[in-house]
């Protein structure tokens, strides 16, 4: 069935006037709204107001402007029955073939904090998403039905399916397009809840912008699958990767993947804990990630000295592992990470030397993640029956926030060392205990139930992978609850430490610090991560 006529009601009218051209071309009929109609025929195109469509004005400030029969009524009317299209006649009601709309800015609006109550509230589109569930509803059949369009990146798309063999856009398309409209009128009625129940008052003044609360009562997200995975975390767990919409800037969520085997679960999961940390470091940086934890971190001259340090950490675990960049990976890196096992590389960008390294080995997986500073509105953490939700962990206590608690104090070169201690250690498990000399790590201790246990085996990781700690520093992630595990990093041979305190046995833990010679820095915030 050939477009007739087609109706749009657009706030963002982002390309409306050149796809509107291009519908005329093709013969198509406009009807439109107030701003829309003006905007079109501006542009010298002919075009209906729906007003004078219908015969109906819009009324109450432009709160009715398409809800009548002889919208609905040409939206909704199945093609393939002869008595809807009998009632069209009886009732002189034109099919609408095309309904080209997007909707109020509302998420735009209340996103600013100034915004008024009752501004908020006339952002609520009413006609909009009416007709747009009209139109997704009766996308019809094979033979015909109605086309919706809410987002001017399909534009083009619409129009080569015309052009097509059918004539009109094809019933795959239709479909694609009403579903994606159902998912954006739920998340623009997600967004109208979280706003409502953000707010702290309950009769909030109409023209002030109302006290709103970080944490609304209803959350709704929209959520866009971005790959069905072969399974979960084993083999006998069903699994799916679903990304934000939109996608933040540097996040994972946004990789493109160049060239191996698919990605897994664990991949992605290991591959956002790899990428989470190396783009915490502004100088150039690789972060080794096996199971979820850092196996070995280091800051290099280039990224291939970074790497030859990272790996240093603990070969054993770096097999297999997934290694991220801050920066460009190179060709001579390439060649020196092509000589391991590896599962995922994930950076910037890659020269051409390094992607012809990689395609010699089919399997890896090479990811390109754009660097950015989004970071995620929320971290869930799934509980029977529900979700826990919270900030993402972004704080960064500042330097010349530090308190120095022992007689003994850090070397400018330990100073530093702590730094970047401090760093890798909020994205190791708790408890973390990391040694670091240098700007690399020397022992990783993680996820141990017991601190004391974490600086046992972080050690002993760092004499396995033939590593002296004699003169290193070391990051706690939260505090000493004893002086025990102080003790066991300075047998070790840690000479400075960094840990938030708070302990109601800080006084014992720094008094063992003093008694061992050695400096320590509170930062007075922990990272548990679980
Ligand atoms: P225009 O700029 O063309 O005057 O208005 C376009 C906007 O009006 C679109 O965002 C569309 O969703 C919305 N709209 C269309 N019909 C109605 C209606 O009957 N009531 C309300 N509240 N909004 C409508």
């Amino acid at each position: 069935m050939k477009i007739q006529t087609a109706l749009l009601s657009v706030s963002d009218k982002t390309g409306i006037v050149e796809f509107a051209q291009a519908l005329t071309q093709r013969g198509v009929r406009l009807l439109s709204t107030g701003g829309t109609a003006k905007l079109l025929a501006q542009a010298g195109l002919a075009v209906t107001e729906v007003a004078a469509h219908t015969g109906s004005p819009e009324i109450l400030d432009g709160r009715v402007k398409t809800l009548h029969p002889k919208i609905h009524g040409g939206l909704l009317a199945r093609r393939d029955s002869a008595a809807h299209l009998a009632t069209l006649e009886d009732h002189g009601i034109d099919r609408i073939d095309m309904l080209v709309v997007n909707l109020y800015p509302f998420r735009e609006t209340v996103a600013k904090l100034d915004c008024t109550f009752a501004d908020a509230v006339e952002n609520i589109d009413i006609g909009g998403p009416a007709m747009l569930r009209a139109a997704a509803k009766n996308h019809g059949t094979p033979e015909g039905g109605v086309t919706v369009v809410i987002d001017p990146a399909d534009y083009q798309r619409v129009l080569a399916d015309m052009d097509g063999p059918h004539g009109h856009p094809s019933y795959g398309l239709r479909l694609e397009l009403a579903t994606k409209t159902y998912a954006h009128t739920a998340a623009y009625d997600g967004a109208i809840a979280a706003y409502l129940s953000s707010l702290s008052v309950a009769e909030p003044v109409q023209d002030q912008a109302p006290e709103r609360s970080t944490w609304p009562r209803t959350l709704t997200v929209q959520l866009k699958q971005q790959q069905v995975l072969r399974y979960g975390e084993n083999p006998h767990q069903a699994a799916a990767f679903y990304v934000d919409q939109p996608i933040g800037a540097g996040l994972l969520g946004s990789y493109h993947q160049l060239q191996g085997k698919e990605l897994s679960y664990n991949n992605i999961a290991d591959a956002d804990a790899a990428w989470e940390c190396v783009r915490s470091f502004e100088s150039t940086a690789c972060v080794i990630v096996k199971h979820a934890n850092p196996c070995g971190v280091a800051l290099g001259d280039s990224p291939l000295h970074a790497y030859q340090q990272a790996f240093k950490t603990d070969p054993t675990s770096a097999f297999g592992g997934i290694i991220a960049f801050n920066r460009p990976v190179d060709g001579p890196t390439a060649q020196a990470i092509s000589t391991q096992f590896v599962e995922v590389l994930l950076a910037p960008e890659y020269s051409s030397e390094a992607l012809a390294i990689f395609a010699a080995k089919k399997n890896v997986r090479v990811l390109q993640v754009p660097l950015g500073d989004a970071q995620n509105a929320f971290d869930i953490k799934r509980v029977g029956g529900g979700w826990l939700v919270q900030n993402p962990d972004c704080l960064q206590v500042p330097q010349d926030e530090f308190k120095l608690v022992t007689a003994v104090a850090p070397s400018e070169q330990q100073m530093k060392d702590l730094m970047f201690a401090w760093k890798v250690a909020k994205y190791v498990k708790s408890n973390a205990i990391v040694f670091v000399g240098n700007g690399m790590t020397l022992g990783v201790g993680a996820g141990q139930m017991s601190r004391i246990d974490s600086a046992r085996i972080a050690s002993i990781k760092a004499e396995n992978a033939g590593l002296v700690l004699a003169g290193s520093v070391v990051a706690s992630d939260a505090f000493f609850p004893f002086r025990d595990g102080l003790d066991v990093v300075a047998d070790a041979g840690a000479t400075c430490v960094i840990q938030p305190g708070g302990s109601m046995r800080d006084d014992e833990v720094i008094a063992a610090a003093n008694e061992r010679g050695i400096a320590m820095v509170l930062t007075g915030a922990r990272h548990f991560r679980h």
